[in-house]
């Protein structure tokens, strides 16, 4: 419980509106995306860098912790507030501030919806490609402090390579302004890329420039239908060997396709092992190219059917479908578990069927569906009950899904970080020099643990 001197400041800061302490209000914001939850003692909701930089010092002078929070998709538990404190919802930080079509970058608030900032780009013939599949709700300070990808990932990166500057609020209230709008800026260490992922924990993201590229002329998708989801792992390599770097490279197993036609229907069939959904971009005569090859690729490797969407409608159906997988399986289990182990891409036939094979093992049903094109795979473990064998069985296939992603050349996260939900995993993919040298970080930039305290390395380290 922080205490009513507190309580009184933080109203001072941001107006009596924005503190919420009530029970009903304080639950909203003790649970993320994952089965995590824990109670805050106050939400606050301000809409200035000044207020952010006002509640940081009064929290650091205090030792309160501080859990920022965008639009609560991520799947790690990162925006738990495991501590209790304060969590700082930006949702009142939603406006776009400028689209400098000389320059293409974009500069938004952090609580601006990654969709909006999506559409309001290409009304002005831009792109902004990073895509996650939660982007109606996520919010860019959120992709940019979990490094956001997505199935655009293949062809255009991931969140990081897209910010260009950050004006963020350090854990003792300092205004830090770092990068512009040059596409180049080698001065100094790169802060950029260091808070872009840090889930939170080394700063509050208050300004975003982004870096835009035009919108492509024509883009066209195919689904293609697999008897085999080895085939359709397989073929995955195959398009990239061929030289051809499609937007996006998506692969569903039967299993996620049988719950989204249970869910939203958009005719995917229940009988095909696997499929790809295939989406590739650039000026018209180019997409015409790929897209033979493409569909010549997948039919000889083993696919039965491929289907090119007719037109933009059919694809964004096709696309619907594929979002619409977590929900399909929400409906379907106590929880869904969904992890993002990635591998290099030459090994997702391999990690596939180590899924399959952990899956048999521990008598778990785990719909795998993934950003294929890159190597990031996310099985999803349909957990159906608080029995006590259950979760042992279902930690235990965790456990072996990432030994395998490491042991194939692979790492515990692709897009969703680290968190809470997999501190237990971090010395298995660093040595103790690395680790320590991410602990002297954030030691340094938040000495009394302040910002989302409790995440990404083990408690109490
Ligand atoms: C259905 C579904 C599909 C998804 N698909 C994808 C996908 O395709 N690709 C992908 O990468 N992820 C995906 N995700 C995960 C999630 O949407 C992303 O991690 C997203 O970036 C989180 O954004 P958010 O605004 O919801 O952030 P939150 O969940 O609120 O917060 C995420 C983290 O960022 C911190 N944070 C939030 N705002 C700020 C800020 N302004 N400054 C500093 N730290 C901040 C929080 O403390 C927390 O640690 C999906 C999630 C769901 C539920």
């Amino acid at each position: 419980m922080l205490n009513q001197q507190i309580l009184a400041n933080l109203t001072k800061i941001v107006g009596k509106e924005n503190v919420f302490t009530t029970k009903e209000d304080l639950i909203c914001y003790s649970y993320d995306s994952t089965p995590i939850d824990h109670m805050p003692d106050v939400v606050v909701a301000p809409v200035k860098t000044e207020e952010i930089a006002a509640i940081m010092k009064l929290a650091n002078e205090n030792r309160i912790p501080v859990v920022p929070r965008g639009g609560g998709t991520n799947l790690s538990g990162g925006s738990v507030p495991v501590a209790g404190g304060i969590v700082m919802a930006l949702h009142r930080m939603n406006k776009i501030l400028e689209i400098d079509t000389d320059n293409l970058t974009a500069t938004a608030q952090p609580g601006v919806v990654t969709a909006a900032f999506h559409q309001a780009v290409e009304k002005e013939g831009l792109f902004y490609p990073p895509d996650p599949q939660s982007m109606f709700m996520s919010t860019l300070g959120g992709n940019v402090a979990e490094n956001a990808g997505g199935p655009r990932g293949v062809k255009y990166g991931v969140t990081k390579d897209y910010v260009l500057g950050l004006e963020v609020v350090s854990p003792n209230g300092e205004v830090i302004r770092v990068g512009g709008k040059t596409i180049k800026n080698v001065s100094g260490y790169d802060l950029i890329r260091l808070f872009a992922g840090s889930e939170g924990t080394l700063g509050i993201i208050t300004e975003i420039t982004f870096r835009l590229v035009p919108l492509p002329e024509a883009k066209r998708t195919v689904l293609a239908l697999f008897d085999r989801l080895d085939d359709a792992a397989r073929t995955v390599s195959g398009i990239i060997k061929q030289r051809i770097i499609p937007t996006t490279l998506e692969l569903m197993d039967q299993k996620t396709m049988e719950l989204i036609e249970s869910f939203k229907p958009v005719g995917f069939p229940l009988d095909a092992e696997g499929a790809l959904l295939i989406e590739v971009d650039g000026s018209a005569g180019e997409v015409d190219r790929q897209i033979v090859i493409v569909e010549e690729i997948c039919k000889t490797s083993g696919a039965r059917e491929v289907k090119v969407a007719a037109d933009a409608a059919q694809a964004t159906q096709l696309w619907t479908g594929r979002r619409s997988a977590f929900g399909a399986m929400a409906r379907n289990a106590l929880q869904v578990l969904a992890e993002d182990a990635t591998v290099p891409r030459s090994k997702v036939p391999d990690i596939v069927r180590e899924i399959q094979r952990i899956a048999a093992k521990y008598q778990l049903t785990i719909p795998t569906l993934g950003h294929t094109g890159d190597g990031n795979m996310h099985p999803n473990i349909l957990v159906q009950s608080n029995d006590e064998e259950e979760l042992k069985r279902v930690d235990a296939a965790i456990d072996e899904i990432f030994r395998a992603a490491l042991d194939l050349g692979g790492t515990l996260s692709g897009e969703h970080g680290v968190g809470l939900a997999k501190q237990k995993y971090m010395d298995w993919e660093f040595n103790s020099s690395s680790l320590n040298m991410m602990r002297a970080i954030k030691k340094a930039v938040d000495p009394n643990n302040i910002l989302n305290p409790g995440k990404i390395f083990l408690r109490g380290e």
